[in-house]
């Protein structure tokens, strides 16, 4: 609260601060919309929450071996691993990573871009599973086709581009992103045209799983985590913001019609990816503030993943630019010394010139002027000399802007968890988290915690339950069990 000693700076840092309240009233209100979007996500197709099947219908429980591939593209790189799982929630990755060739970003035909990944897969199991890889050459020159099989690694893929997926290891992609454009692969299976390209070179890979990074960070959790207990949710708070989760099968109304071949009925599960960064476009229960308007308005896509923009590491450092430029039209505070004062070139008068990990410096500046704050101010912003007032008055700001992201994040995994009915159960309740924001923010998790204890249905007694655990590297290991769960529900629909 604002007192009346208070130096003017602070007075209005304060004022600012309390337009960022989310109040136990707020939380509330957003689970129960998330509620009902998850809800209308899973019975029909065009709502806010997406709600998007990923055929992937059981998770791991830490007990699994056996060696996998993954292959993961990215924006800039290609990545490709084996992941040896060792059956006691502990595995051993090797990988390698490659830059991806601008020309084959953009180009007409997609057997160049798919064509390189394959030759990157082979390039890998020379180097690294060279008496794996020369032992299937050999049959495959004697001509046992069958005994090849043995040979064959199950791949998991995680393809970070806008596709729909009809099956595990089936999507088609609807739109390229990140500076990529091959027009002809667009409505085209990613997978196929993977497992093509990888099949004009003969080698033992058969792409097993399509893997979404959400998904990916659900399954690298439920395999690590201690015991043999199966994770619930996979959350990233990290560039972006978003969640998957193990649904019960006969809630996902909208397969109701797929064909029977489609996956695996016998788990009665599914994993569910929410892309929940686009809860509440409507603002029908999110905060609105006139920072967050103005954020909106220069964005890229405004109007849409409005969670996102209140949440994410793309979008907090701009919020908090937002609050700092409002304070320093004020001419009576002189913030950071005023526009006289200010460098007119300082990243502080640029779109996104803050990064959000600026605020997790100042959220854990513990030192009494401030050092680490100051030292940054004048490293990323051109800002010198600002008073340890000025930097106190910052702290407030970025506070309020980071601890309201965390307990928005709150709100989508009570849902969650409140939906799957395992508060009346003793079934372990785990979340997988990635992503710096819930990585290095300081006490991002405390105040999640502190907002489910104030939703009266998981309550103290609930929250305590609740495991949380950071899960990295979804798209390798993830991937990799992917492709593990993938093999393993074939064999169950075939009866083995
Ligand atoms: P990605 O989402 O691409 O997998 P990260 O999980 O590292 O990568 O998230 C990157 C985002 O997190 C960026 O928006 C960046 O501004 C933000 N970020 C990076 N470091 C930190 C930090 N220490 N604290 C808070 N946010 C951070
Ligand atoms: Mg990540």
């Amino acid at each position: 609260m604002s007192s009346s000693s208070d130096p003017p700076v602070i007075a209005a840092a304060k004022q600012i601060a309390a337009e960022f309240e989310y109040s136990s009233v707020d939380v509330n209100r957003g689970v129960k919309e998330f509620l009902s979007e998850m809800e209308t996500g899973l019975t029909t197709d065009g709502s806010t929450l997406s709600q998007i099947p990923s055929y992937i219908t059981s998770v791991p429980d830490g007990s699994e071996k056996g060696v996998y591939l993954a292959v993961d593209l990215g924006g800039t790189n290609i990545r490709v691993c084996s992941i040896n799982l060792n059956g006691d929630s502990t595995f051993k990755m090797i990988q390698n990573k490659d830059a991806i060739p601008q020309e084959l970003m953009v180009t007409k035909a997609a057997a160049e871009l798919f064509g390189f990944i394959a030759e990157q897969i082979e390039h890998f199991l020379q180097e690294h599973h060279g008496e794996r890889y020369a032992s299937h050459v050999e049959k495959r020159k004697m001509g046992e086709t069958d005994a090849q099989q043995e040979d064959v690694f199950d791949l998991g893929f995680t393809f970070s581009f806008p596709v729909f997926q009809t099956a595990i290891n089936r999507g088609t992609l609807f739109r390229w992103t990140k500076g990529f454009d091959i027009p002809e692969a667009v409505g085209q299976d990613v997978c196929q045209l993977l497992q093509d390209a990888i099949d004009r070179r003969h080698l033992p890979v058969r792409v097993a799983a399509l893997i979404n990074d959400t998904v990916g960070t659900l399954m690298a959790r439920s395999y690590c985590s201690q015991g043999r207990s199966k994770a619930l949710i996979g959350a990233i708070f990290g560039t972006g913001t978003n969640g998957a989760y193990v649904e019960k099968l006969a809630r996902v109304k909208k397969l109701e019609n797929s064909a029977e071949s489609a996956f695996d009925t016998t788990t009665g599960e599914m994993v569910i990816n929410t892309e929940w960064g686009s809860f509440d476009n409507p603002l029908k229960v999110l905060p609105d503030t006139g920072h967050d308007q103005e954020l909106d308005r220069i964005s890229v896509n405004p109007g849409v993943q409005m969670f996102e923009k209140r949440v994410s590491g793309m979008f907090l450092g701009e919020i908090l630019r937002c609050t700092i430029i409002h304070m320093t039209k004020n001419p009576s505070l002189e913030m950071c010394g005023g526009p006289a004062v200010i460098p007119p070139d300082s990243a502080l008068y640029k779109n996104w010139g803050i990064d959000t990990k600026f605020l997790s410096t100042v959220e854990g500046d513990s030192t009494e002027d401030l050092q680490q704050v100051k030292k940054e101010l004048k490293s990323d912003l051109g800002l010198d000399h600002i008073s340890t007032t000025d930097c106190k008055a910052i702290k407030i700001l970025t506070h309020a802007i980071g601890k309201r992201a965390a307990r928005l994040s709150a709100v989508p995994l009570a849902a969650i968890i409140i939906s799957s009915g395992r508060l009346a159960t003793d079934e372990p309740i785990d979340i997988g988290v990635d992503g710096s924001l819930v990585e290095f923010y300081p006490g991002y998790e405390k105040y999640i915690r502190e907002a489910w204890r104030e939703v009266p249905e998981i309550g103290e007694t609930g929250e305590k339950r609740i495991q949380v655990g950071i899960a990295k590297d979804g798209s390798g290991v993830g991937a990799a069990l992917g492709a593990l769960v993938a093999r393993q529900a074939e064999r169950r629909k075939r009866g083995q």
